[in-house]
């Protein structure tokens, strides 16, 4: 756990209760050891939803269904959801959930390498929730940038993994080395790729979210152009104007 146990427990105690589809399959998937989404994940994502109000969802890493129901329950109306997954044990769990929770209309489950699917699907997505192999996130990026729109949200979940990203790399265990080595250069990637604007939270394992700007003008000639359009050039004159004791 990379934040104090006792921070966790207690925002976790205020949380609210899921729907009762959602609590079932929760508990069901906890029993069986299957990796989902964490309470503080759950309600950072949903709130997520709630500003950004996305049209059509990306998950990467689908597990039995629980993230993308979740997503479903707070997206707006008439919201889309594609999910990925490759573990042939998961999918069949996945779609009787869907089902389950009957929303196999709005959920599309796609059967395969993340890598091999992306690389069909057109898009645009305006939200992707990246929580399949840690080690493929640094090779998923590239698809994931050209999926997204301009404004469009990209979620990247579990970059601390436990804390070892922090460390060096011979501290990290051998077999976790190369992961460790991709992790690093895909939160760097993010930090540094001037189509992004990301922020790193150490929430649950580690959250990336990372939004994809606008390809403007970028030269200074456009950006006044911008500032004028924007009515920012009216609002330092006037400002200006104050700071010489003028109101208005
Ligand atoms: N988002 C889920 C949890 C996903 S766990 C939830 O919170 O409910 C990560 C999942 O990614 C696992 O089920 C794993 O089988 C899947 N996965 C790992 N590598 C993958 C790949 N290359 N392509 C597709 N799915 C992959
Ligand atoms: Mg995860």
């Amino acid at each position: 756990m990379i934040v104090d146990e006792r921070i966790v427990t207690f925002i976790n105690s205020l949380d609210t209760k899921n729907s009762e589809i959602l609590e079932t399959i929760e508990s069901e998937a906890l029993a069986a050891s299957v990796p989902i989404i964490r309470r503080e994940m759950q309600s950072f994502l949903k709130t997520l939803l709630m500003i950004k109000k996305p049209m059509r969802i990306l998950e990467v890493g689908t597990a039995v269904g629980f993230s993308a129901l979740l997503m479903s329950e707070c997206a707006p109306e008439g919201c889309r959801i594609t999910t990925i997954e490759n573990y042939d044990k998961r999918i069949p769990i996945a779609r009787e959930n869907f089902r389950r929770a009957g929303r196999e209309e709005q959920i599309t489950l796609i059967e395969g390498d993340a890598a091999e699917v992306m690389k069909t699907l057109e898009g645009p997505y305006d939200f992707i929730f990246m929580d399949a192999a840690k080690g493929q996130y640094i090779h998923y990026l590239p698809e994931a940038l050209r999926l997204l729109p301009e404004g469009g949200v990209l979620v990247s979940d579990n970059v601390m993994q436990d804390g070892d990203v922090i460390e060096s790399r011979f501290a990290v265990e051998r077999r976790n080395r190369t992961i460790h080595a991709r992790m690093r250069e895909y939160l760097y990637e993010l930090k540094h790729n001037d189509a992004l604007v990301t922020s790193i939270i150490p929430l649950g394992d580690g959250v990336a979210v990372s939004v994809k700007r606008d390809s403007g003008p970028t030269d200074s000639v456009a950006a006044d152009v911008n500032l004028a359009e924007c009515g920012a050039a009216e609002e330092i004159k006037r400002q200006e104007g104050t700071e010489n004791g003028k109101t208005s």
